[in-house]
Parts: structure tokens; C-alpha cells; sequence
């Protein structure tokens, strides 16, 4: 069992769906050497209901969040129609929510020009924090903010100490494809990683500047943790699961699956987010799954120009975060903290979740970290089954999933209907 730091053997009380006890008594189920984590946390999830359902919906994603030991998401503030920028569009989200959760969800909501006055009835409300972008997002109803109407905002967000979630690129450094568009390297060239530090160096400077908590999202590339690395506490970062198992170099012609954006760079960049996650300058990795169907993923034609920019793998990021790490020779702890107790902190929920503690949620996955399982996108639970992984060989398998108390997925059956909305900064269902 994973508990804070240590990994030792331990069994669990739990009731009323908290864990009220953890010490070394005889247990009434008996894992073996099966490994028992916290729930794990991923605070980057595309849900896109209402208004995209098509792409993704509660129901599908929570379903997948259980199958693959996630207990707790939180909601991305796009591509859903409205995005999630008003009181009234958190209220159409909940709604969309209601019934269909399979594990717990929370939401972000979004930052757009003209939603500043909207910041402190969200935050009333229960949202984690607020995400935007400096670059075009690719929907249109999500429009970026300039560096100065950002700046603006944030001693509002300071006040109500809650994050600001960045897309950082320098949109004077996206460039439009030129060449062959089903070849990677035309895409890849049209965002650089240097406009990705140039971002990261600007949020750092808002961010001595305001003294607000600000998190940069979906790091890509060396240059981009270097920048992160001199940028003040108030400052974090993440990576996702993609960014650390796939290289540019292995992308072949027309695979739009591998797009996103920013995107899969060259291998020296996978290895440098290792180092990054290693030295704590990225604190967490997660999804960012953002699924779409395979007409608009451009499958047919593999135009990486017009494909959509989005990785569906909510499913798989144990599997393919401890594949890797496994392999680096990271430890189970450093995954607890990664997948689990980070994005937990970062969404204001570790009251209740993150880590197994007596008076946290009894939320728990067991899962073989030697069990070997083949990726088939048909046997995904995400609404769409394309995904880069298809066939891959990744080591760690999801045995159960506990969410408060009640086993919400076990030997490859979820079992939906558990979930519950959860607020920041709260102990309370909504
Ligand atoms: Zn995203």
C-alpha cells in the first residue's frame, strides 16, 4: 500500500464511505502483493458535454476513469457549448452531469475576454480555478486572453485563491503548415518549443508580478521545463502521459491520432519532462484527454493540418505513466504523488482526496504494476476508440477501483452510477 511516502504492507478500514483506520491488523480481503494507491486524480479531462457529447460525454468518461483506477476528475471549461465561463453554463454542465457519473467530478471554469465578472459567482459556486489561453484554443466560443487583460484579472483570482490554468504559446510563434500536411515534421514546425518557453516566461513574470497561483498546462518540451524551473513557488506545471512515451522521430505519415497540441517533440524532450518530473519542477502528470470522432481526427486522409489536436487516453495513464517510470526506475510513491495527491492539491480537493488517510474519501485503486495489457482502442470505455496507444504493450493493470467505499470497477466491469459533484475547497457533495 502506498501511504504518504512509504510503500509497506497495510489494510484499510473504511465507512461511511471515508477511511476510518489504516494499520497492520489482519484483513478481511486479502490482496497479496497486489499494489493499493490512492484513487487517482487527473485534473485535465475534456468531458465537452453539453454541446460536443458527440466527442465525449459523463457517462463515457467517468466509465473510463474507473476502468483505469481514476476515482476523481475535473472538467476542462472547453469544448463543451457554452464553455464553462458563467454561472449559468456551470449550472447547463451540472445538469448535463446529473445521473451519469460513474466516479466523482469537479469542474474548472474558463477565462475568456469579457467573463472577468463572472469569476467570483464561480468561484462561490465550487470551480477549482479558472483555465485560459494565451493562443487561439481551436474552438471559436473559447477565444485566448492578451497577456495584459490576463494580468488584469489575476489579483481578482489572488483574492479568491484560486488558480490560473494556462495554455502557455507565444501566438507570434505558431506558424501555418507548409509542405506535405500528412507529414509530422510540417505540423511539428508550426509550433515550436521555444514559443513554448517564451509563454512559460511570461506567466512566470505575471506571477511575480500578482503573486496568484498560476499552473502551466501540458508541458512538451526541455526548453519549456527550463523556463518552469526559474519561475517563482506560486508557479507549477505538469506534463501528460503522451509527451512521455511517444517521440516525434516514431511518428509515421498521416498518424493524426499522435496530434496535439503543444506537440510530441523529438526524444530528447521526452527525456528531459523525465527529468523535470524527477527534479519536482513538474509536479503531476495527466490526461489531457481530449477525444474527438475519427472524421474529425482526419483518419481517412491523415491531414495533420486539419486534423483536431486531442489524445483520448483518460483510460490509460497509470498504465502508460508507470511504463515508463518503471523503466527510469521511479518508484510506486513518486507515481501516488503524480497521478493522485498533485492534481488533487492543484484542484483544491485533497481535503478529501489524493492519498490514503484516515478522514480522506475511501477511494482506491489495486493494481498489478507487473500485470502486461495490450491496448485495443475497440475495448476502451471513451466515446471515441482512437487512440496513439493502439497495440501497445504497457505494464500495469487496473485489478479494482474503489470510490467512496463501493467498487466501482473490478475484474473489467465498471459498475456506473457512484459518482458524485464536488466543490473546492469543500467536504460536501454539491
Ligand atoms: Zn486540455
Amino acid at each position: 500500500m502506498v501511504i504518504g511516502d512509504e510503500v509497506r504492507p497495510a489494510s484499510i478500514s473504511m465507512g461511511q464511505g471515508v477511511i476510518v483506520a489504516v494499520d497492520e491488523r489482519p484483513a478481511d480481503i486479502d490482496l497479496g502483493d497486489l499494489v493499493i494507491m490512492p484513487g487517482l486524480v487527473d485534473s485535465h479531462v475534456h468531458v465537452n458535454e453539453p454541446g460536443r457529447t458527440e466527442w465525449e460525454g459523463f457517462a463515457t468518461a467517468t466509465r473510463a476513469a474507473a476502468a483505469g483506477g481514476t476515482t476523481t476528475i475535473v472538467d476542462m471549461p472547453l469544448n463543451s457549448v457554452p464553455p464553462t465561463v458563467s454561472s449559468d453554463a456551470l449550472a447547463g454542465k451540472r445538469a448535463a452531469a446529473a445521473g451519469k457519473l460513474t466516479v466523482d467530478v469537479a469542474f474548472w471554469a474558463g477565462l475568456i475576454p469579457g467573463s472577468e465578472g463572472e469569476i467570483g459567482r464561480l468561484v462561490a459556486e465550487g470551480v477549482c480555478g479558472f483555465k485560459t489561453f494565451l493562443v487561439d484554443s481551436g474552438v471559436e466560443e473559447f477565444p485566448p486572453m492578451s497577456v495584459d487583460r490576463l494580468g488584469a484579472a489575476l489579483p481578482t483570482l489572488r483574492q479568491h485563491d484560486v488558480p490560473a490554468l494556462i495554455h502557455a504559446e507565444d501566438p507570434a510563434q505558431i506558424y501555418p503548415l507548409e509542405g506535405d500536411p500528412t507529414e509530422y515534421t510540417a505540423y511539428l514546425s508550426t509550433r515550436p518549443a521555444a514559443g513554448e518557453a517564451a509563454a512559460v516566461e511570461v506567466v512566470a513574470g505575471l506571477a511575480r508580478v500578482s503573486g496568484a497561483r498560476m499552473h502551466v498546462l501540458h508541458l512538451s518540451s526541455k526548453e519549456a521545463v527550463a523556463a518552469l524551473a526559474t519561475a517563482p513557488d506560486s508557479m507549477s506545471g505538469e506534463t501528460c502521459p503522451h509527451y512521455l512515451t511517444f517521440c516525434a522521430e516514431e511518428i509515421t505519415s498521416g498518424a493524426t491520432p499522435f496530434k496535439c497540441a503543444p506537440p510530441i517533440r523529438a526524444a530528447q524532450h521526452r527525456e528531459a519532462l523525465w527529468q523535470g518530473l524527477e527534479e519536482e519542477v513538474l509536479s503531476m502528470v495527466v490526461s489531457d484527454h481530449s477525444p474527438a470522432s475519427a472524421e474529425v481526427k482526419h483518419l481517412g486522409d491523415g491531414d495533420f493540418g486539419r486534423a483536431w489536436g486531442g489524445i483520448g487516453s483518460l483510460q490509460l495513464r497509470l498504465p502508460a505513466t508507470w511504463s515508463g517510470a518503471a523503466a527510469r526506475g521511479v518508484g510506486l510513491a513518486r507515481l501516488a504523488r503524480w497521478l493522485a495527491l498533485e492534481p488533487a492539491r492543484l484542484a483544491g480537493l485533497d481535503a478529501r482526496k489524493g492519498s490514503i488517510e484516515v478522514g480522506k474519501d475511501a477511494d482506491l485503486v489495486v493494481w498489478d504494476p507487473d500485470g502486461l495489457i495490450e491496448v485495443r482502442g475497440k475495448d476502451l470505455e471513451h466515446r471515441h476508440k482512437t487512440t496513439p496507444y493502439e497495440g501497445m504493450r504497457l505494464r500495469g493493470s487496473v485489478v479494482s477501483t474503489i470510490l467512496g467505499g463501493e467498487t466501482v470497477f473490478a475484474d473489467g466491469v465498471v459498475s456506473p452510477g457512484h459518482g458524485r459533484m464536488l466543490r473546492r475547497d469543500d467536504r460536501s457533495d454539491l
